[in-house]
């Protein structure tokens, strides 16, 4: 037999372009900040999507919902509010389909998640977070003035979009229940436009009903049932129900404060090697507060929606965190898991 050092010819393993590396995110089983908890508590890894979070997963059917409807036609532009993830899913699908971005967002939204964009290609405008929905300059209605009036552009609009949901119900339930070998009983996520709650939650229910959905809030938003009122997490909470958020699926909110959040997304990347935004902190806290009233036959999974790259001068600063008295000072002022 002849020796060689060349390699096995088989099939080649590429995908044909990066939209079709979204998604199939692992599961992680959590060892030890999970380890006074009865059930098995395993975080899926959505910051392992290509543009670092799970937002990924509804850029292209965003784009697509809009050329279905016609009202994005080749060399249009997208113009979307986003607290960012949003916005860099739907860069990486308007980079390869040829369409122009402009991204509408708070000044909350973090330097990195602005530079991030424009690093896309896309355009990106600031607006007041002190703008209340009732304000011309409130971000979200920047968006659609902007999209009526620039010729050719449109607004997919992850709020009230069906694609938006539809796609978690395409994917992230479905591969939740392929990767638990429909172990799992209780599916914990923060709530934005809700897409990822309610589509995920329709599809686990659908398969069992028992399967508990527990949605994660900060202080100040109204899926917990509080008055608006300003926080620092991004990307989760809400002044007004949008379309894509069905409260019938979930079956319980709890509402975990900024600095439970922060400690707890510092404490996966200090003790489980995993490094994440704020909001995943927000929903480990609210699944570790719910998973001390379960059992050890029982299976927890918490969604993790993006990368601590994004935060890197916020959460992950010390001085930002102390500048806006979020740091856990004493061990007698340690978050406990009830903090809420
Ligand atoms: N966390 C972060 C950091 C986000 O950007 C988002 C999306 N805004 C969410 C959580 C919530 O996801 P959804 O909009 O699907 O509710």
């Amino acid at each position: 037999m002849k020796e060689t050092t060349e390699p096995a010819m088989g099939e080649m393993h590429y995908f044909p372009t990066v939209l079709d590396a979204i998604g199939n995110t692992p599961l992680v089983r959590l060892n030890r900040i999970a380890s006074d908890v009865p059930p098995l508590v395993l975080v899926k890894m959505e910051m392992m999507n290509p543009g670092g979070s799970v937002k990924d997963r509804i850029g292209p059917n965003l784009i697509a919902y809009c050329e279905k409807q016609g009202l994005l036609r080749p060399g249009g532009t997208i113009v979307e509010p986003t607290s960012g993830n949003t916005g860099h899913g739907l860069a990486i699908a308007a980079a390869i389909k040829g369409y122009h971005c402009i991204f509408v967002m708070t000044d909350k939204a973090s330097e990195e998640k602005r530079s991030l964009l424009r690093a896309y290609g896309a355009e990106v405008v600031i607006c007041p977070s002190s703008a209340t929905h009732d304000s011309p300059d409130y971000y979200k209605n920047v968006a659609h003035r902007l999209a009526e009036e620039i010729p050719g552009a449109c607004c997919p609009d992850q709020y009230s979009n069906p694609a938006n949901p539809a796609t978690h119900y395409a994917s992230t339930g479905p591969e939740i229940w392929r990767d638990t070998a429909g172990r799992v009983t209780a599916f914990v996520a923060g709530i934005g436009t809700g897409g990822t709650i309610s589509g995920t939650a329709r599809y686990l229910k659908e398969v069992n009903p028992a399967i508990k959905i527990i949605g994660a809030d900060p202080p100040g938003s109204v899926y917990s049932g509080d008055t608006p009122k300003p926080y620092k997490v991004e990307g989760i909470g809400m002044d007004m129900f949008p379309r894509n958020y069905d409260p019938s699926l979930v079956d319980e909110v709890l509402r975990i404060d900024d600095r439970s959040s922060f400690h707890w997304a510092q404490r996966l990347a200090r003790e489980e090697g995993i490094l994440t935004g704020g909001s995943a902190g927000t929903a480990l806290a609210a699944g570790l507060a719910y998973a001390k009233r379960l059992t050890a036959n029982d299976v927890v999974v918490i969604l993790l929606p993006d990368t601590g790259r994004g935060y890197l001068s916020k959460q992950f600063n010390e001085t930002w965190m102390r500048e806006n008295d979020l740091l856990v000072q004493a061990e007698s002022d340690q978050p406990t898991l009830y903090d809420v």
